[in-house]
């Protein structure tokens, strides 16, 4: 009889958190959240939290939004499910679709977007998007023309191939996972990988390059894809090295490559612009979406492809039949009727605008007040996708030793000073990532707990420095 134990003993025996540490969790007890309004988490020890990572980079209206509410309400009264097997559509599910496509075509210049077919994670749609590019070109004859190049610190997933795809160690390698067809090219990391000597000019040519003789080597028909997030999310909010993308793109091209844009991250709105394939000129001919179609107030992922592949498929339609593929909550009237009401707010607020508004803000002061700390070694970010990297030694510039997690020390002081933050796994960085709809007021309180959390964090870091 289960009866008379604490939510927490119930967490301790019951519960399989993945990516928690079962010692620390044992010790410590769990972190139960107990309620979300706006920027702010309360836990079941009654803290206030300011939500410095919007839940994973996804809550972009801020939470307890009553309009979502009462749109799920009448959807789920209307029409609870119905599935797209068999040809069948929803009204909500369709405007969704009609609406993702208008805001792409209109806010990255990429009209060349057709379709959109709707998962509910950014894996599955990842997983959708490998399964198409090899589809496209076996319907095109050239069956061979099927590996996909991603980048190392690259996240795409978790789902077996979108966890290929990731270029993550503990997400992929230590799983052992199949990866045939997936290679990975350099992380375009100027900060952390870029050679003594080298300018950052130097260091894309050098990935470029990297790049163009792994196509040689490989043998450009083998290869469909290639996928990247424009800017790196959990890789540490990492831009592209100057000219990367736009050197990048017509080798693709010339090679008949497509480019799978990975905007889970990115995508309305995170880096003060409705997308991130924009800032840089790309012409993507699939984006991936998620996260932030409904700002995770219901699970629904996209893969919106172009009308160069959209050909494709209709013209194999009659021999082939459909695109037979789909999950049973593809297409979700709930969750159409809530990303509809989602996007309505990021539109009536203008949250792209205020995101690339405050997120300067936040830059500088991060900067004015934590770019002379001697362990944090780059303050970077676009929007409010910002990232404080941790360094050992900031003069000779060495880093910390992979497993001492300088980040995850700071990170873990947080709670106790009022906001919640979060380590990165690849390298040594906290990402800053709250709701778009977060004020200066509110960031000036979460760097003032940030200050606390480092400081309380000082006498550990001196020893994990002393040790790398
Ligand atoms: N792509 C990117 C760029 C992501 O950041 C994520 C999730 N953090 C995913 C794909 C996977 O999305 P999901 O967790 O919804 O499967």
């Amino acid at each position: 009889d289960r009866s008379n134990y604490t939510l927490e003993d119930m967490d301790r025996m019951s519960v399989f958190h993945p990516l928690t540490s079962i010692e620390t969790h044992m010790k410590q007890g769990p972190m139960i959240i107990e309620q979300s309004k706006g920027v702010r988490l309360r836990d079941h020890k009654g803290r206030e939290l300011i939500d410095c990572g919007a839940g994973l980079w996804c809550v972009n209206i801020g939470y307890g939004r009553p309009e979502i509410a009462q749109a799920a309400q009448q959807a789920f009264e209307n029409l609870n499910y119905y599935h797209i097997f068999g040809g069948a559509s929803n009204e909500p599910m369709i405007r969704l679709a009609d609406k993702v496509l208008t805001l792409f075509r209109e806010r990255s210049g990429a009209p060349q977007m057709a379709r959109v077919f709707f998962g509910t994670s950014g894996s599955d749609a990842n997983d959708t998007n490998a399964k198409l590019v090899r589809y496209y070109n076996n319907l095109r004859g050239k069956p061979e023309k099927k590996k996909i190049i991603s980048r190392t610190g690259a996240y795409h997933g978790l789902t077996t191939m979108a966890a290929a795809l990731t270029g993550i160690d503990i997400y992929h390698k230590a799983w052992d996972l199949d990866g045939s067809g997936v290679l990975h090219t350099s992380c375009p990391h100027f900060f952390r990988f870029g050679l003594p000597g080298e300018t950052e000019e130097q260091f894309t040519d050098r990935l470029i390059g990297e790049i163009e003789a792994m196509i040689a080597r490989e043998g450009a028909e083998t290869i469909a894809a290639f996928i990247a997030e424009p800017i790196m999310g959990t890789g540490g909010a990492l831009l592209p090295p100057k000219g990367y993308f736009e050197k990048l793109q017509p080798i693709l091209e010339k090679n008949d490559i497509l480019f799978i844009a990975d905007e889970v991250i990115t995508g309305f709105g995170r880096t003060g612009d409705w997308f991130a394939t924009g800032l840089y000129g790309l012409k993507p001919d699939i984006v991936t979406l998620a996260k932030g179609i409904t700002s995770a107030y219901f699970p629904v992922s996209a893969s919106v492809i172009s009308q160069k592949i959209w050909d494709v498929l209709e013209a194999a339609s009659p021999e082939y039949g459909p695109v037979m593929h789909g999950f049973t909550y593809s297409g979700h009237p709930v969750g159409g009727a809530v990303g509809l009401a989602n996007l309505k707010i990021m539109e009536e607020e203008n949250l792209p605008a205020n995101a690339a508004k405050v997120g300067s803000y936040l830059r500088e002061q991060l900067k004015a007040r934590f770019g002379d700390h001697p362990y944090i070694g780059d303050i970077r970010g676009q929007g409010l996708m910002v990232a404080l990297e941790f360094v050992a030694d900031k003069a000779k510039k060495t880093f910390f030793k992979a497993g001492q997690n300088p980040h995850r020390v700071v990170a873990g002081y947080a709670p106790d000073n009022g906001i919640m933050i979060r380590g990165l796994p690849f390298t040594e960085t906290l990402a800053f990532s709250p709701p778009l709809s977060i004020t200066e007021g509110d960031l000036d309180q979460a760097m003032d707990a940030l200050a606390k959390s480092l400081e309380q964090a000082m006498p550990e870091l001196r020893k994990l420095a002393a040790e790398a």
